[in-house]
């Protein structure tokens, strides 16, 4: 990889492409073979797998023996939920050969790798398997990784392992040559092979210049996850595109980013829900170094440095510049 062609963190970026593109590799296996007693159900009632568990290990076990300093990480799953031997046998299985761990402790460990209480200003934040329910359809998911540093996110990676890296192709359909998508702070967008990462790379930018009529939104699949109903409100208020592109995880935010949609919305379905840190941090840098503006539904600037959470804003607008104020306005009045 040519030194500082992304800037002060281009040994972190190396080191971070190298981890999402083996955890990549694993969880597309374990799609593949995926049956009922690899999924478990988390005391919040979400759905997690084997492969969350195993993706979290593989990219905390690169990190930590690449980077040189200690490392603070935030990340979704927590060893404390491995409790059944089945379990920890079945993601030992499919880490075996690439890693080397001698017993379920030290697996656990790994999981809880850089998991602190207390607050720190520079940190990593890991979704292992953005769109847990994706990843159980068959479909769409993201391996998700990012690095925070004064205030604002340096860095951010995501593995795509379904999402076909030939633009012409309808994203929603999935692809097993996969897309990995990466940028750092004022260094551009950028693609790059995700079986190998270091090397290839393509610069990547969304669509800035299109009128509201020719906007294409992207959302979730999962309508407890956004309120569709507003955003066909929304749809028709602004007479924008009517067939909106329906994906899970943040593979959303790569989608927009290669200009195949365009706007990306997350309209709240309760007052209670917060956001978390690791399903935005990486799609955000990806999309607004591709030239997109990003705020919650109120137009207010995310704020990724309260924790596990996005405990200041609600919901998600991701927009071309030009359009970012009247969908800021159309929800407000549609909401
Ligand atoms: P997506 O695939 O974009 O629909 O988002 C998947 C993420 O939605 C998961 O990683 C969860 O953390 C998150 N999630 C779970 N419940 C909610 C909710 N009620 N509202 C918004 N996001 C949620
Ligand atoms: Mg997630």
């Amino acid at each position: 990889m040519e030194n500082n062609k992304f800037g002060y963190h281009s040994e972190k970026l190396k080191i971070g492409l190298e981890a999402v593109s083996l955890a990549s590799s694993i969880t597309r296996k374990i799609q593949n073979a995926l049956c009922a007693d690899d999924i478990l159900t988390k005391t919040d009632s979400s759905p997690v797998t084997i492969a969350d568990f195993a993706a979290q290990t593989v990219v905390n076990s690169t990190l930590s023996k690449y980077l040189p300093q200690a490392v603070s990480m935030v990340s979704e799953e927590e060893g404390a939920n491995l409790t059944d031997t089945k379990t920890l046998e079945s993601i030992m299985r499919f880490i075996e050969n690439t890693l080397n761990i001698s017993n379920y402790a030290e697996l656990k460990a790994i999981v809880d790798f850089g998991k602190s209480t207390k607050k720190t200003d520079k940190f990593w934040t890991l979704d292992p398997i953005d769109g847990t329910k994706g990843f159980i359809r068959g479909q769409q998911y993201a391996i998700s990784l990012a690095y925070v540093e004064e205030e604002e996110i340096q860095l951010g990676i995501l593995g795509c392992p379904n999402l076909n890296p030939d633009l012409s192709q309808n994203p929603e359909n999935i692809n097993k040559k996969g897309s990995l998508l990466f940028a750092t702070k004022n260094h551009g967008t950028w693609s790059t092979d995700i079986d190998d990462p270091c090397s290839n790379f393509k610069p990547i930018l969304s669509s800035p210049e299109l009128s509201v009529e020719e906007l294409k939104l992207c959302e979730s699949v999962e309508a407890a996850h956004s309120k569709h109903s507003v955003t066909k409100k929304i749809l028709d208020f602004l007479n924008m595109k009517k067939d909106s592109i329906k994906l899970d995880s943040q593979v959303k935010y790569a989608v927009v980013a290669r200009g195949q949609g365009h706007i990306y919305l997350r309209i709240p379905t309760s007052n209670h829900y917060k956001e978390k840190i690791w399903d935005h941090a990486a799609g955000c840098i990806i999309a607004e170094e591709a030239g997109l503006v990003i705020s919650d539904i109120y137009g207010k600037k995310l704020d990724f440095n309260c924790g596990d959470e996005l405990k200041r804003n609600s919901g998600i607008v991701c927009a071309p510049k030009k359009h970012h104020d009247t969908i800021i306005r159309s929800i407000e009045k549609n909401i």
